[in-house]
């Protein structure tokens, strides 16, 4: 089986695909993973790539698609989570073809949608320390003084990317990024919306109910 994972940003992505490696075996491919393995075996695509990841630039289409196309040649495990990759309908498109000559597709695309309030919530409540760079979360990992780093006694801080507007911002980016990526799918049938107004918990049973129920089968169309 082979799942596309979106998620807006907030909506806890990583959380799930970790939870989806760990419970149920799948293979996990992350576009930055496959990045870096590349550049580390120092492959003629990864030296191509690492030129324009030192240039700062984007690295394009072909090069993405051909680093998940070796993957495939080299035999992945049967069931993958394709994590930040596709990003656009070209590259959907070429996925598709790849995966075509390997005589397999795209079962299910999962994308755990948040709204922007429960964004703006849970990633303003992040904090961290301006010493040593610890991590809070003021709602479910909160330091045991209020503003003060647990670890090393620093100043706890919310990055300027964490503060509401910003987080709006980078929300409206993302929804009209990948508005076409996900109406794409939808036309094929195989997009799960999944509400994460839930907890984590019902946001996972959620997903094994879609995972489980065979998701290309066309019988839940969600919005
Ligand atoms: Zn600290």
């Amino acid at each position: 089986m082979i799942i596309v994972l979106l998620g807006a940003p907030g909506a806890g992505k990583g959380t799930q695909a970790k939870r989806l490696v760990e419970k149920r075996g799948f293979g996990h491919v992350s576009t930055g993973d496959l990045l870096r393995d590349a550049v580390s075996r120092g492959t003629e695509l990864g030296r191509r790539a690492d030129e324009y990841m030192k240039g700062g630039r984007l690295v394009p289409d072909e090069i993405v698609l051909g680093l998940v196309e070796e993957l495939f040649e080299a035999g992945t495990s049967a069931d993958i989570i394709l994590d930040g990759f596709p990003r656009t309908v070209p590259q959907a498109e070429g996925l598709d073809a790849l995966l075509s000559k390997h005589e397999t597709a795209v079962d299910c695309v999962v994308f755990i949608d948040i709204t922007v309030d429960e964004a703006i919530r849970r990633l303003s409540s992040r904090v961290s320390c301006s010493d040593c760079g610890a991590v809070y979360n003021l709602m479910w990992k909160p330091p045991a003084t209020d503003g003060v780093c647990d670890v090393c006694g620093g100043e706890l801080t919310r990055r300027s990317d964490d503060e509401p507007e910003a987080i709006e911002r980078r929300f409206t980016e993302y929804h009209a990024a990948t508005k076409p990526l996900t109406d794409y799918y939808r036309s094929r049938g195989i997009l799960r919306a999944v509400d994460t107004s839930l907890t984590s918990e019902e946001i996972q049973s959620e997903i094994d109910g879609i995972l489980d129920g065979g998701c290309g089968c066309g019988t839940r169309e969600t919005g």
